[in-house]
């Protein structure tokens, strides 16, 4: 884990699950945008992309919290480079 798991209970016991969904979609809302400034208008927002990265990664580990499944998307993650490495080779 990325990020302590004592302030991730914490914000999900006092903000709640429903809001805290909400808040990943926000975030990677605001990392999109942040993209496609970058790619739409060329701008040089790379500080700002990683801030949104940094909030989307939080909000990750507090989504995988909420549905308790930490250690399925760490099982999963090897699969799909597979699929990725697979993909490459071809
Ligand atoms: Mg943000």
């Amino acid at each position: 884990m990325i990020v302590d798991e004592e302030i991730l209970i914490k914000a999900i016991n006092k903000w709640g699950k429903h809001a805290q969904l909400l808040m990943v979609l926000e975030e990677m809302s605001e990392l999109q945008k942040e993209i496609l400034k970058h790619i739409n208008r060329g701008k040089d927002n790379l500080d700002e992309i990683i801030d949104e990265t940094a909030d989307v990664e939080i909000m990750l580990e507090q989504l995988k919290y909420i549905f308790g499944i930490h250690k399925n998307v760490a099982e999963r993650i090897p699969v799909k480079l597979d699929k990725v490495k697979a993909r490459l080779d071809n």
